[in-house]
């Protein structure tokens, strides 16, 4: 589904490089989660795959599936099936929570050629995927993320990745600052959508988020690329112990 190869990039505005040669490869259906001390680059990773600007890749590739993300404006990945849920998702004062989600849908509707959804289609579809995640439609009449609590910020982006129907879904430490509670409604909103042609690449600090997200493979990146990959368990060695001992090995 993704396959990162030996990716470097740098700021564009600064001679900084940050990924120093990232390989990663992600089946279809698997959940994959990284974790990694504070600055090593994971949200870098995520926004590079995304296409926002400000960094250079320098070298290396990614492709969702046959296509040549690298090569791709930021919507055309989006329309090809790439979701990136953003660690503090945007407020948007003045913008209904219902036609922002609709616009967003037919946009990539039409970037696949299929029909929109009239509001009257759409307000039957937002309502049947809400009641499945267990999410109160009414949310979706106030504006975009405007006071909505932690919890709810996250039950919207949840909500958005059900509408939108990626196949590649990108949570950056979507976890950060949730309660437990708003933790497992994350967790569950994944599982929900879990599917076989659906994969899933799990920003994370948290191991308590992987206990209620059961990944396929845990990665740890530091300064830059993935120095350790294995299963479920490398989360707790982490939990337990730190990256420390993981950052020794390796030197
Ligand atoms: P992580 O998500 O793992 O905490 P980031 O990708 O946010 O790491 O950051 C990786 C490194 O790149 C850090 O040292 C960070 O300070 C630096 N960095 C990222 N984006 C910028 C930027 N726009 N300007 C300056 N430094 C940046
Ligand atoms: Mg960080
Ligand atoms: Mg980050």
């Amino acid at each position: 589904m993704l396959k990162i190869e030996n990716l470097h990039v740098k700021l564009q505005e600064e001679d900084k490089q940050i990924l120093k040669g990232v390989n990663l490869e992600v089946g279809a259906g698997q959940v994959h989660a990284i974790m990694g001390p504070n600055g090593s680059g994971k949200s870098t990773l995520s926004y590079v795959l995304s296409g926002r600007d400000g960094y250079e890749v320098t070298e290396g590739a990614a492709h969702l599936g046959d296509l040549d993300l690298l090569g791709m404006e930021p919507e055309e990945r989006a329309a090809a099936g790439l979701f990136l849920a953003f660690q503090y998702p945007v407020e948007i004062p003045g913008v209904s929570n219902m036609i922002f989600l609709r616009t967003a849908v037919n946009a990539q509707r039409k970037a696949r050629g299929e029909a929109e959804l009239s509001a009257a289609e759409f307000l039957k579809e937002v309502r049947i995927r809400a009641k499945t995640l267990n999410i109160d439609a009414d949310m979706l009449k106030r504006p975009v993320n405007v006071g909505f609590s932690g919890g709810e910020k996250k039950r919207n982006e949840i909500l958005q990745m059900a509408m939108l129907e990626p196949r590649m879904c990108i949570l950056d430490e979507t976890d950060s600052g949730l309660d437990v509670d708003a933790m497992k409604l994350v967790a569950e909103g994944v599982n929900a959508l879990r599917s076989e042609g659906r994969s899933f690449l799990v920003i994370t600090h948290y191991q308590r988020l992987l206990d209620h997200i059961r990944p396929d493979v845990v990665h740890i990146m530091a300064d830059g690329r993935i120095i350790k990959t294995g299963g479920p368990d490398l989360a707790l060695e982490v939990e337990n112990n730190g990256y420390a001992d993981i950052l020794a090995e390796v030197a």
